[in-house]
């Protein structure tokens, strides 16, 4: 562990860092590398897809204070006045967030809400994890920040998709009529170990899918395209931006492009699994086409993704290997051709498992 020395180039690093999220799969890592960098942590998560586990390294860091909450009530009492704040809290797996699209939607916007108070009361700089899901489906490629999007408001996944939107058009109100700092980064497909083998995304479901040798779920032709970001990269990304004075919306992906038959082929290829593909109902408004500009980050950042797919893949693989529960991944992949599998089981039953 790095010395607490030097709090790097953070806004008001003297003060503790919040994150929300803390427990996820983003939120994690995210906050390894601050403590690393010699901040204190204040670690909110109510492990509604998150999980206690993925904080095991930082159990008893002196300067990691874990809180369980949900953003979406009021916040906790005497939180310390902190300099920079991280919301990463939401359900990012379609298979979550659709199942519970009111919390969704509530946590992006009454939780964005009281965190963007809560940066006005403290002079917090405020950073929003957003999403290439504000560009909806998009009909430019590939999408640059300008491009104001193609979504559907009323859709499957609008609760997440326009809660994002509104979380990030709180971020700017806050910035107008309040002169708040804020920083809002898309991120596209971000993946790696921390994925839960229950999560539902595509990369987790391949590679518990390979790794059972059952039958890899391919929605639709297959022939969709998205473009896939290892967690590290990500996390890089988040600081570099946090520690940046830009504060319009920046793109967070790796520009690299593929189809989800070209990801089930490397997944087979590097889990040695020779399972076959089984063809699922394409899911309502699934984006046809997504890949980042990067531009923003390039040029403003200093940031690129490092590293390539097949060297994610492989460490996302030996992660999942250990963990995966193959009746889990299934029932999620299974869940938008036959939503009647898991018809009564909660988010929470589905997550002790896992
Ligand atoms: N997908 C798939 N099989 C799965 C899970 C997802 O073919 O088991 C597809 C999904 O339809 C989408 C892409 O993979 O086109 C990425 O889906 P994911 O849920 O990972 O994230 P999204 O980018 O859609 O939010």
């Amino acid at each position: 562990m790095t010395p607490a020395a030097s709090p790097a180039a953070l806004p008001r690093s003297d003060r503790p860092v919040l994150v929300t999220g803390a427990a996820g799969f983003v939120g994690s890592h995210l906050c390894e590398r601050l403590i690393e960098r010699g901040h204190t942590v204040i670690a909110l998560d109510d492990f509604s897809t998150g999980h206690a586990d993925h904080l095991k390294a930082l159990r008893r860091h002196t300067r990691l204070q874990f809180v369980r909450h949900d953003i979406a009530q009021p916040l906790p009492e005497g939180l310390p006045a902190c300099g920079a704040i991280f919301n990463l809290a939401c359900p990012a797996s379609p298979a979550h967030y659709q199942r519970h699209p009111v919390a969704t939607m509530l946590t992006s916007t009454v939780g964005t809400w009281r965190l963007l108070e809560l940066a006005r009361g403290s002079g917090a700089v405020f950073l929003q994890a957003s999403t290439s899901e504000v560009y909806g489906d998009p009909q430019v490629h590939p999408q640059h920040e300008s491009y104001w999007g193609h979504a559907n408001p009323i859709g499957p996944r609008s609760c997440y998709d326009e809660g994002k939107r509104a979380a990030e058009a709180l971020c700017y109100a806050y910035q107008r009529e309040h002169g708040l700092s804020v920083r809002v980064a898309r991120l596209f497909n971000c993946y790696g170990p921390r994925l839960r083998p229950g999560d539902g995304r595509v990369v987790s479901n391949f590679i518990v899918q390979a790794l059972a040798g059952r039958p890899l779920t391919v929605y639709g032709d297959g022939r969709q395209t998205r473009s896939f970001c290892y967690v590290s990269d990500t996390v890089r990304a988040l600081l570099a931006l946090m520690d940046s004075d830009w504060s319009q919306p920046v793109n967070i992906g790796n520009p690299a492009e593929h189809t989800v038959l070209e990801l089930a082929d490397r997944v087979r290829a590097l889990t040695g699994s020779d399972s076959p593909l089984v063809f699922r109902p394409l899911p309502a408004d699934d984006p046809v086409r997504r890949r980042p500009d990067i531009g923003t980050a390039r040029s403003v950042l200093h940031w690129r993704p490092e590293v390539a797919l097949d060297e994610g893949l492989a460490l996302t693989i030996e992660y999942l290997r250990e963990r995966a529960e193959p009746t889990l991944a299934v029932l999620h992949a299974d869940w938008h051709a036959a939503p009647e599998l898991v018809r009564g089981r909660t988010l929470q039953a589905v997550n002790r498992q896992d």
